[in-house]
């Protein structure tokens, strides 16, 4: 059977949200004739600024799950950052990614392997039923974000920090810093966020035997600031702290333990589970999820 067969992308038709996806492959693959270093660096840090500050401590370790407290400024700032990772709002988001830990890998997951690693990987995005932020199915599952003013206003207007940043590259700048701090910064960005959907329910090791398939991954962790310690986080969700040994870079992580160090985060959760050298047999059963 080929992947077109198997995949459920191939059997879904395309939705609008191709168009801006395809838009932005192309302003990368552009971005790669305009190089400069400052560009780049602009774009790195910009990188980081939208993919760890914003996606993972943000979107995921603080509104999704709740792993750490913080001020009401410093949450809504990290939420404007990670909507410059042109992921949606932080509506749809959460509620998407908390549909996918609620049936992992099961049915009703909205983006498992076990439907094709390209679904996983991006074809739910791109084809099928979109998923926005008033889809009435993913509702039920963000009655805290919905309550909060804010998080329903920038979850409507989840574009225009990102298009505000463009203007503002194009304005001090020029193109060359468009083509890199947008286009190209964002393609890197989607799809190492893909990856911990597709290869980190794919490829790597388990220590811990949860009800699903996730794994971790060094290469996927150390392209999404620390997410790729998928199976460790899977085990334990709320957990602010991801990468459990030392080997396990955990760049979100450390941002928050940043934080907590400026007196800017406070609660932080950490693992019931014990750190990879102290955990043993012995504690597995503890930590299988249903
Ligand atoms: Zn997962
Ligand atoms: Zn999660």
């Amino acid at each position: 059977m080929s992947i077109f067969t198997r995949d459920r992308t191939f059997a879904e038709p395309l939705n609008l949200t191709f168009i801006p996806i395809v838009l932005f492959h192309a302003g990368a693959v552009i971005a790669l004739f305009m190089f400069s270093w400052k560009a780049a660096a602009v774009a790195a840090v910009l990188w980081w600024v939208a993919e760890s500050l914003g996606i993972g401590m943000g979107f995921h370790r603080l509104l999704t799950h709740r792993g750490y407290k913080t001020s009401k400024w410093v949450e809504y700032f990290l939420t404007v950052c990670g909507t410059l990772a042109l992921q949606g709002g932080p509506i749809a988001w959460v509620a998407t990614h908390r549909t996918h830990h609620q049936n992992s890998d099961k049915p009703g997951d909205p983006h498992s392997p076990r439907d094709g690693g390209f679904w996983a990987h991006m074809g739910w995005i791109i084809t099928g039923e979109p998923m926005h932020r008033k889809s009435a199915e993913l509702l039920p599952y963000v009655p805290d974000l919905r309550k909060d003013k804010f998080h329903s206003w920038i979850s409507e207007w989840h574009w225009v920090p990102i298009a505000i940043l463009a203007v503002l590259l194009l304005v001090l700048g020029g193109w060359k810093y468009v083509m890199w701090g947008i286009f190209l910064r964002t393609v890197v960005g989607l799809h190492a966020t893909y990856l911990v959907n597709s290869a980190t329910h794919m490829w790597g090791s388990r220590r811990f035997r949860t009800g699903d398939k996730s794994t971790n991954n060094f290469w996927v962790a150390m392209l999404s600031f620390g997410e790729g310690w998928h199976n460790n986080h899977h085990a334990d969700p709320s957990s602010a702290r991801h990468g459990l040994a030392w080997y396990e870079f955990d760049l979100n992580w450390y941002g928050i333990s940043v934080l907590r160090w400026l007196g800017l985060a406070w609660d932080l959760k950490l693992p019931r589970i014990k750190t990879a050298e102290q955990a043993t047999a012995a504690d597995l059963p503890l930590i299988v999820s249903s």
